[in-house]
């Protein structure tokens, strides 16, 4: 069997219409380099895309795009990447977080886009520790995390020459990790002040329609450019000679044929596509960090309810154990999130409320269970983690009834029973279902442990862009696929 494109030869070929093969893709069109995207699934975002059920648009993965940039700012990633893709802010229709907050018991630190916020709040809560972070921020500042050659060091160990309270550091550490550590318990201190910076220093931005804002901002930028595309049909193989990607196999049999490679799929799913490597090749380098969230549909707005956090990072103790759950899911530390508290512009509210809980999850424990268990295994974590959310959140008020004011602040035990009724549909996906769409071994959200800066290959014209290059999140993943075809396809490093 061969399909429509076989024979085609590209300057360049891009595996994966996530958001870094997609800004990779723009970027080399963008130069006039003949490019194909192959993209397995039927709709581009990879690991931050959306879904219809229902009559309803569900986004994947999106609680925040991190590294917001005010407008006038200079030198930030978002700006590089609006200039270098030649996007306007205009396309992203960004609107900053209301504020968020790292909760465990007896700690709350709140933050929001203005750095002071979260300075004045460790002042508060840790009045020991404040020189001690000021020092560990000027340190981040001056930093230089983007370059290649940079010798690893365990980001626990960098913050504990700064800060000796181990409360602090773990605080520290819950949403550092949740949005984006490959590895348990800790991460390279690079990777720590990418993350460092793009959450705290820079800030938490949505735009009104979710992620297919900026979805859709890539693809019409791509289509403007006369990129092509090849949807609903993966790579199936790379067929390689004497350390060369010589041709590209596509699942509906046909071979094209590149000067170049970009592959944003993973590093061992792309060794394992290549015909010279055995079909466990990159064992040793796959994430073993996977993840559940829960989506509920509010029949009110969550600050309705008493609900105004953007993001919740919470932990049920002091220490943070942030490593893959002996059981199915870990709901003793997560993330909560509330699309709808975000500083939409013309006074917009989305029509709807929505809660999403992200926890911890174990992808082999999934994977054994039969259809039926599958089924009331996600009903029942479903439940625990909107009860366990409860214990993070203020009691819902409700209105005990009509027209009653001021509303009534439910007891511990009545929220439970308020959240079940204020809830308009629920869904919830698995580590099986981020394998399922993504392709992405193990359900990793965050990829390999050991990431591959250079994105060089053992292949000589074969390249990583993406979560395992090293640059995580939607505005990461972007800034890495402009790096690589900037790298290895336009300029110097080709
Ligand atoms: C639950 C969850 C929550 C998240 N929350 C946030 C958030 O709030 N903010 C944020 O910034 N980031 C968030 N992220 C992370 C963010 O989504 C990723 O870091 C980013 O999207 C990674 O992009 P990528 O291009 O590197 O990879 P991917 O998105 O994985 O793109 C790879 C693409 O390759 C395709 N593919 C795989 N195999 C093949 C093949 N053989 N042939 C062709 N195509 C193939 C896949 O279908 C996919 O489209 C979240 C992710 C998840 C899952």
């Amino acid at each position: 069997m061969t399909g429509e494109l076989n024979g085609a030869h590209y300057d360049c070929i891009v595996i994966g219409a996530g958001m870094s093969g997609m800004a990779a893709a723009i970027r080399l069109a963008m130069f006039e380099r003949r490019v194909l995207v192959v993209e397995r699934h039927n709709a581009a975002g990879g690991l931050n895309s959306f879904y219809s059920f229902d009559g309803r648009k569900y986004d994947v993965g999106l609680h925040a795009m991190t590294n917001y940039a005010p407008p006038g700012a200079k030198g930030l990633p978002l700006i590089k990447i609006l200039r270098q893709l030649r996007l306007s802010r205009d396309d992203l229709d960004l609107a900053e977080q209301m504020g968020s907050r790292i909760a465990i018991p007896g700690y709350s630190l709140s933050f929001t886009n203005d750095f002071a916020v979260l300075e004045s709040e460790i002042e508060r809560a840790f009045p020991s520790q404040i020189d001690g972070f000021r020092r560990l921020v000027e340190h981040l500042k001056a930093f230089n995390e983007t370059a290649l050659d940079i010798q690893e060091q365990s980001a626990v160990a960098v913050l504990s020459e700064y800060l000796s309270d181990p409360i602090l550091v773990n605080m520290l550490m819950i949403p550092v990790c949740y949005y984006g550590s490959a590895r348990e318990n800790d991460l390279d201190f690079s990777q720590f002040v990418i993350l460092f910076k793009a959450l705290f220093l820079e800030g938490f931005a949505r735009p009104y329609e979710g992620v297919r804002v900026i979805i859709r901002a890539l693809m019409n930028r791509y289509r403007e450019l006369g990129g092509e595309r090849k949807m609903k049909c993966g790579v199936r193989e790379i067929i390689t000679e004497n350390g060369h990607a010589s041709r590209v196999i596509l699942d509906d049999g046909s071979e094209v044929t590149a000067d170049k490679v970009i592959s944003s799929i993973g590093y061992a799913e792309t060794l394992r596509l290549c015909s010279d490597q055995p079909g466990d090749a990159g064992r040793d380098n796959t994430g073993a960090l996977s993840f559940v969230e829960t989506i509920t549909v509010l029949k009110q707005q969550p600050s309705d309810l008493g609900w105004k956090d953007t993001i919740v990072f919470f932990n049920d103790s002091e220490t943070f154990d942030y490593r893959r759950p002996k059981n199915l899911v870990d709901d003793r530390s997560g993330v909560i999130c509330f699309p709808n508290n975000y500083r939409y512009s013309d006074g917009r509210r989305l029509e709807e409320g929505f809660l999403r809980i992200t926890a911890l999850a174990n992808y082999d424990r999934w994977a054994t269970l039969e259809d039926t268990e599958y089924q009331s295994a996600k009903q029942e974590w479903y439940e625990r983690l909107q009860r366990r959310a409860l214990d993070f959140l203020p009691p819902p008020r409700v209105r005990q009834k009509e027209h009653t004011t001021p509303p009534m602040v439910a007891h511990k035990a009545q929220a439970r029973f308020v959240l079940t009724e204020q809830t308009a549909a629920q869904d919830m996906f698995t580590p099986l279902t981020i394998t399922k769409f993504t392709g992405h071994l193990g359900g990793a959200v965050y990829g390999a442990p050991n990431k591959v800066k250079s994105g060089r290959t053992h292949l000589d014209n074969l390249y990583l862009c993406g979560t395992d290059q090293g640059f995580l999140g939607i505005t990461g993943a972007m800034l890495s696929g402009i790096s690589m075809a900037n790298l290895h396809v336009l300029g110097a490093g080709s």
